[in-house]
């Protein structure tokens, strides 16, 4: 499974980073939204992930986020993340980039997260600015089909980053920064058609570092790839930690 050889390129090569994708949520049962059954098949991503939609016609967007909310809250993080976590914990990942927004490398113990594209950590009021956190959107979403804004009454639009909308700039920067000083960036669960995130293998390449892929199917980026391991995220990681632990000096 490639998996010795992963943990003697992770040790050799520190600072490592990850960047995730869906892949690595696929096993906690939250789809991967671009795979041909996933959500952006069954809902126009036009009329229900966008800006523009959110901002034409937002209680259409919530008929859509609602249950995804529902569902990403009832998901258990799986033994991918709790690996990832267990990496950074011994000192061999500096940081987890994801293009997630589910909480789930958060809830099984990573630290150091860069969501570059939001999460439903919070929701925030477009009128007024009103941030409100995840527990009481819930417990909005209880009463009724769409989060009311507690100040001035308006439609909260969950903080992940929508079509059409630009990606946090504090959150990428950090993702490039973090990606052009890391010897290994460590690809997991993610195609890398989604830019620009997409480009982060190519900043590491760039300043030398080396790329390692953990994915199902084919990458742009397979040529020049170190390493790349065509497998799941929760077999491959969990068996990578093992590895690690076989070796001297990690507990
Ligand atoms: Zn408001």
């Amino acid at each position: 499974m490639g998996a010795a050889a992963l943990a003697e390129l992770i040790r050799r090569r520190q600072p490592c980073v990850v960047l995730t994708g869906a892949g690595v949520s696929t096993e906690s049962g939250i789809p991967d939204f671009r795979s041909p059954t996933g959500l952006w098949a069954q809902f126009d991503p036009f009329e229900y992930g966008s800006i523009d939609a959110f901002r034409r016609d937002p209680v259409k967007v919530w008929s859509f986020y609602k249950p995804r909310i529902g569902m990403l809250t009832g998901a258990e993080p799986n033994p991918a993340h709790a690996a990832l976590a267990e990496l950074e914990r011994i000192g061999l990942v500096e940081a987890v980039v994801t293009q997630n927004i589910d909480l789930l490398h958060d809830r099984a113990g990573s630290r150091e997260v860069v969501e570059v594209h939001g999460s439903i950590r919070t929701a925030t009021c477009p009128g007024c600015g009103e941030r409100v956190h995840l527990a009481r959107v819930l417990e909005l979403l209880a009463e009724a089909d769409v989060p009311a804004c507690p100040s001035c009454g308006g439609i909260l639009k969950p903080d992940v980053v929508f079509f059409g909308e630009l990606l946090p700039a504090e959150e990428i920067d950090r993702a490039f920064d973090l990606a052009r000083r890391a010897r290994l960036l460590l690809v997991v669960g993610s195609a890398l058609e989604v830019h620009p995130v997409a480009g982060l293998p190519l900043e590491t390449l760039s300043a030398g570092g080396e790329l390692a892929l953990v994915n199902r199917g084919p990458t742009p980026y397979d040529s020049r790839a170190s390493l790349r391991i065509d497998g799941s995220a929760g077999e491959v990681l969990p068996a990578l930690v093992e590895a690690l632990r076989g070796e001297p000096g990690i507990g």
